[in-house]
């Protein structure tokens, strides 16, 4: 038999989904998050209801296609994922239904789909960093300033491949307009110490090596390298974190969140892993573990995070702008030569 003519999806069940499906209590998960970011919850869940959760993971990109190319026959039952641009984009490919749930409605209006097709289970912001030695806080103010001439050559930020920076332009789209948010990205490449390269972290790396004096990053990336090995604690002492728009909207707010697969096999059993993933317990546990924001009121953030200044001012946009500005902001990307 030509092996060739394996469907895709079958191959993909065979080889990725752990254990039997023997088990008459079970979800299948697609995650975007590394595993260690969303096993140890996972396993809790399995513990406390008996539904044995198969987890694979992958990138937020492969993960979409993969989707995609599984259409109807997909055994996933939930797409767990990164920045609301990526819900945003696997609701408009068709993949996602809604689900309509008390429990799952305690999520910020701002913070889920109008439709109730995803939901976030976790925040961040796109924060400044800056060099302890060579920037003051004083120095620093808002996103918009980032383009004034004093940056010049004295900012790290990643490759505008990166859906992280494309929701920060699109919520500059959102807030600004297109002419002003297009003139911001011209005037952050004028500023840039070096053609971007590299994921956030990398970005306080250089920071700490003094290529830049100020970088921007997602929070939870900070978090995780000063608790990580001694290079990476020793590179994020030498920066701060600084919350921009603190007199206006508030700090630029991303999500991580989670929706339901069309066609779900798993239905009920996915939606008690979605109410489980909002309850007290689990999102104590992800905020702790990862350094992220919870999106119920009154859970704890990590002492790390803590630290840092909390609460803060949020930007409240609702993220699914995010997500609908994206191809704006990548054309703008594009023509101001943001590599
Ligand atoms: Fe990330």
């Amino acid at each position: 038999m030509n092996h060739w003519k394996i469907p895709l999806a079958l191959i993909f069940a065979l080889t990725s989904l752990s254990g039997p499906a023997l088990a008459s209590e079970e979800v299948n998960l697609y995650s975007a998050r590394k595993e260690a970011l969303i096993k140890p919850l996972l396993d809790k869940f399995s513990s406390q209801t008996g539904i044995k959760v198969n987890l694979v993971t992958g990138k937020a990109k492969t993960l979409l296609k993969r989707l995609q190319s599984e259409g109807r026959n997909t055994p996933a039952d939930i797409l767990l994922t990164t920045d609301a641009g990526n819900l945003h984009a696997a609701k408009a490919a068709g993949l996602l239904q809604a689900v309509d749930n008390k429990v799952l409605a305690s999520v910020p209006q701002n913070l889920r789909d109008s439709d109730n097709q995803w939901f976030a289970l976790s925040t961040r912001s796109r924060v400044i960093v800056y060099s302890k030695d060579r920037v003051k806080a004083s120095d620093l103010s808002t996103y918009e300033d980032l383009t004034n001439p004093k940056w010049k050559k004295r900012i790290c930020i990643r490759s505008s491949s990166n859906i992280y920076n494309q929701s920060l332009l699109a919520s500059l789209i959102v807030h600004n307009g297109m002419s002003k948010a297009e003139e911001w990205a011209k005037g952050v490449v004028a500023n840039m110490a070096q053609p971007p390269k590299g994921n956030d972290r990398a970005q306080v790396k250089a920071v700490a090596v003094g290529v830049c004096d100020i970088a921007i990053i997602n929070t939870y990336y900070m978090g995780v390298m000063q608790e990580k090995d001694a290079a990476q604690q020793k590179a994020a002492a030498q920066v701060s974190v600084f919350f921009p728009n603190q007199e206006s909207r508030g700090a630029h707010i991303n999500i991580s969140g989670a929706g339901l697969i069309k066609g779900a096999k798993h239905k009920e059993n996915a939606i008690k892993l979605l109410e489980y993933l909002v309850s007290d317990d689990a999102q104590k546990w992800y905020a702790q573990a990862n350094h992220e924001y919870p999106i119920i009121a009154g859970i704890p953030v990590s002492k790390i995070v803590n630290a840092w200044g909390y609460p803060f001012k949020q930007d409240n946009l609702n993220v699914d702008e995010l997500g609908k500005h994206n191809a704006e902001a990548v054309k703008i990307f594009d023509r101001v030569g943001w590599k």
